[in-house]
Parts: C-alpha cells; structure tokens; sequence
C-alpha cells in the first residue's frame, strides 16, 4: 500500500488514535453530522473575516486536491515582496502537507498565523500550529513569529460592522510550539508507518475516543461489545476500568457485587443486572414541593459566532423561543409558547413574554437543566429593567434533572440522564421520532440562527422551520410533564409496595 499523505487534520487524528488516522484515510466518511457541518461552516466564516487583519494579502485559492498547484503558487507569491500576506499559503515536505491560513511578511522572515473560530486555545490547537512550523521550517522559510488568532469572547459589538481587529484575540505562541516540535519526527515516523498497514489496526477504545474530539467511529469501534459495556457507567476512573479489564468482566450486568463502586454505579450495575429500574427510598420526599399546580419551562437560545445585534458578543447565548406547560390544580394540561421574530435581537421580546406568562400562574416552575436558570440570570444583567421580574422566576425554579439522577435509574435510560432519554424510557409510547426536522438543541438553535443570518428566507422554509422550533420545544416540557407524573408514580408504588 503506497503511503498516504499526512494533512494537519490527519495529524491530529493521528495524535489522538492511530485508529482512527487510519480510518479517515482508508475508509473516510461520506456524511459529516448537521452539528460538524455548522462548527465547519462557522469555522469558515470566522477564517474569511480574519483575512480583514491583512490588508493587501492574496488567497491560494487551489483546492486541497490541487497541493502541488498551490505549493507553486504560493513559492510564487513569497517571491514577490509587494505581497504583504498569502492565505492559505500551501507547503509540502515529505509526506506532509500543510495549508496555512496567513502566512504575513515580516522583512526576510515570515509570520505563520494559525486561525480558531473557538474562544480559547486548546492543546490540540498548539499541536498542529506545531506541525506547520515544522513542514515551514523543512522547506526553508524562516518563521520569525507564530500566532494563533482565536475569537475574542470578550469583545463587545457595537451598531454597524463588526470591529475586527477587535474581534479577534492575535496570541504569540511562538514558546510553546517550539516545546511541541520535537517529538515531531518521531510522530510523523509512527504514522506513516500506520497508514502503510494494509488491515486495520488494533486500537481498544477508551476515554481517548473523546478527548480532543468526539471519534466518528465510536459506534464502529465499540460495535462488539455488549449493550451493558462497563465503559458506560456513569464516572468509571480510568484505574477501575483498567481493574475489570483485569479480571475479564466487560459487561456492567457482570460486575461482582464485592467490586468498589460509588452508590450511583452500584445502582446503575444492580438495575441493568435485574432489568428492574431502582427507586430511591426517599423519591416521595425529592419531589416535595413540585405541585400541582406546576409550571413547565424550556428554552432554546443560539449563540452566533459573529454577532449579529449591538451590545452582544461572539458565542453569547441568545434565547428565542420558550415552551410552557402548566398544570392546574385540578390536574389540566394548559400549553402557551414563544417565538421570536427572526430580524431582530430576540431577547427583549422572549423576557417580556415569558415574564407575562408567568405572572398569570400559580406554582413552581421546573425545568429539566441548569441551563434556564443561567439564561435567566443573563437577561437579568443585559435587562435590569426586568431584573425584579425574573427574580421571582428564578426563586420559583425547580430543578427535576437532580431528582431524577439520584433519585432513580431505570435499564431503559441507556446510562445518561437527559430528557430525551429519560422520557422514553419513564413513559412507553413518547419520543421524539415523530418530529420532522428538528429533534435536538443543536439543531433548534442551528435553525433559528439560519433563519436570523438571512441563509434561510424563503417563505416557505421559514414557514417548515418555524413550524419544527414549536413541535420540538414544545415536545420538550410536555416530556418534563411526562416525566415527573412518572416519578410520582414510581415514588407512590415505591411507598406501598414491598420496599
Ligand atoms: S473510536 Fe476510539 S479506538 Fe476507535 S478509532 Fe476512534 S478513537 Fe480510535
């Protein structure tokens, strides 16, 4: 098998799992995911805006499939001194190729500018900012500064155009590149040395399959295992992983009742072993003070990359739509909603809505996450007006995730506790399989935030997407409705069973 070339995205495959560097070049993916596509998407746009730092600069426009044709363009530009800056200038040593996003000239050296649409550098980052210094300096150019270009969370947008070089936060990383190039060659060296294996090398998976990056090979790599694998219990230490492994036992069904597990994976292990689900004593007390009557909230915000409204900042939440259900003291199911317009900033009009809501219903209000309460507190500081408002909402928020993670575990909540695997599992018969279009928060906040960038306008899509928002947000309480009748069931039969 002739050797594959190494990219700066393969090498950071290649870091993280030998595996998977070997599945992205032999077996690749066809489809990336809706969530991957966006973060490739906004990646993207956060790159272009960058070149605005460089005045004068010229892009390598050749494809990544055109390395050769874009290594000469780019030797041609570096020889001409009016170029002040070359874009995705392209460099190849070896096996390797690099394309990198400025390259900025600095008198007989050059500036090697790597650009991140993330808010903060992360080592991975460090790492191939690393490689490309590398191939630059195999190939003969001096690099006399390094920087990585992040987005500046901090940076406040003001009325008209976005302040760019205030936008973005330039940090020398020149010190701790140097410390990384070392083990370069012998990285570079153990990887092509993989990608000439002509089967599929052995990788057991691990925690390593989601640090830096969630592997898109998990379910095929973990296709062998049992359903109950061990790696699923909840905050299992590397070191107690290691000591099942040990000992043979790779389902959680199997785990000997003399093996030290914290009470929640005890739980976990005693309810996948009998199929039963395990109901704390103390449910009845938890759900104390939940109603009826009760209130049933859920929010879904977007947190646009570059922002889009004064007074906002890159990657802040901004929510557009709320979903209330509330429950009479007679046991009646009411449902009110919100949805924001998508040509402005949504804010004002969600906390004026849902504080009027609100104020018209009696008891607490639950919810199934920290996350309204933080977005609450952040209308509060954007909107002092309404601080006293949403006050009185927050002091009536009541939490049912804590409720249900150490209250209860049930075989079918597949070793997680979010709504959406909780309600289905509590309740036969409710999913979210029926909805079209939007299923999950990523989506919901990817939709609207296509709809408030103009990328969506056709009236029609408008129309479908706002129609999937409603279904989808409005699913959500119903499953916090759901879910907490159930929970007063089980603590019921819990109260008058055998115990
Ligand atoms: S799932 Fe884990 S073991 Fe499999 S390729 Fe990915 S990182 Fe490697």
């Amino acid at each position: 098998m002739a050797t594959a070339q190494l990219t700066t995205s393969r090498y950071n495959a290649g870091l993280q799992c030998l595996r998977r560097l070997w599945l992205l070049v032999h077996e690749p993916q066809e489809h990336m995911g809706s969530a991957a596509s966006s973060l490739a998407a906004a990646s993207h746009e956060v790159g272009r805006h960058a070149r605005k730092l460089f005045p004068g600069g010229v892009l390598v426009a050749e494809e990544p499939w055109q390395h050769a044709e874009a290594v000469a363009r780019t030797a041609a530009l570096m020889a001409d001194a009016a170029i002040p800056a070359i874009f995705r200038a392209a460099f190849a040593y070896g096996d390797v190729c690099v394309r990198v996003d400025v390259l900025e000239r600095r008198g007989a050296g050059w500036g090697l500018r790597r650009v991140k649409s993330s808010a903060r550098i992360k080592d991975h980052d460090l790492h191939d900012v690393a490689l490309q210094a590398h191939v630059l300096a195999q190939a003969g150019v001096i690099v006399s500064s390094t920087e990585v270009l992040h987005v500046n969370n901090a940076y406040v947008h003001g009325v008209g155009e976005v302040d760019w070089p205030a936008y973005f936060a330039r940090v020398d990383v020149g010190g701790a590149v140097e410390s990384r190039r070392a083990g370069i060659p012998a990285q570079l060296l153990e990887m092509h040395a993989c990608l000439r294996l002509d089967s599929l090398p052995s990788v057991e998976p691990g925690g390593h399959c989601r640090k830096p990056h969630r592997c898109e090979f998990w379910e095929r790599c973990t296709a062998d295992k049992p359903a109950d694998w061990v790696r699923h219990l909840p905050h299992l230490s590397a070191a107690r992983a290691a000591d099942l492994k040990a000992v043979g036992v790779e389902a959680i069904s199997a785990i000997p009742a003399t093996f030290p597990l914290t009470p929640k994976q005890a739980i976990v292990r005693d309810a996948t072993a009998s199929g039963q689900p395990c109901v704390s004593p103390d449910l009845a007390r938890r759900l104390h003070g939940f109603g009826p009557p009760t209130c049933y909230l859920d929010f879904e915000a977007m947190a646009p990359p570059i922002p889009l409204y004064a007074g906002t900042r890159p990657y802040q939440a901004l929510p557009f739509q709320w979903s209330l259900h509330a429950v009479d003291a007679s046991g009646t199911l009411h449902h009110r909603e919100f949805l924001a317009a998508s040509d402005e900033d949504p804010r004002r009009r969600f906390t004026e809505t849902l504080i009027a809501a609100l104020g018209a219903l009696a008891g607490p209000i639950v919810v199934y996450s920290p996350y309204e309460r933080t977005q609450l507190k952040a209308l509060a500081g954007s909107f002092p007006e309404f601080r006293p408002a949403i006050e009185a909402i927050l002091a009536r928020l009541l939490d049912l995730l804590p409720v249900v993670r150490d209250g209860v575990y049930h075989p079918r909540f597949g070793f997680a506790n979010s709504i959406k695997s909780v309600a289905p599992a509590l309740c036969p018969g409710f999913g979210y399989g029926d909805l079209d279009g939007i299923a999950e928060g990523a989506a919901a906040s990817t939709g609207f935030l296509q709809m408030a960038m103009g990328t969506v306008s056709h009236p029609e899509q408008v129309a479908r997407l706002r129609a999937a928002l409603l279904a989808y947000c409005q699913r959500d309480t119903l499953a916090t409705v759901e879910v907490h009748r159930a929970l007063v069931r089980l603590a019921a039969n819990r109260a008058t069973g055998p115990g």
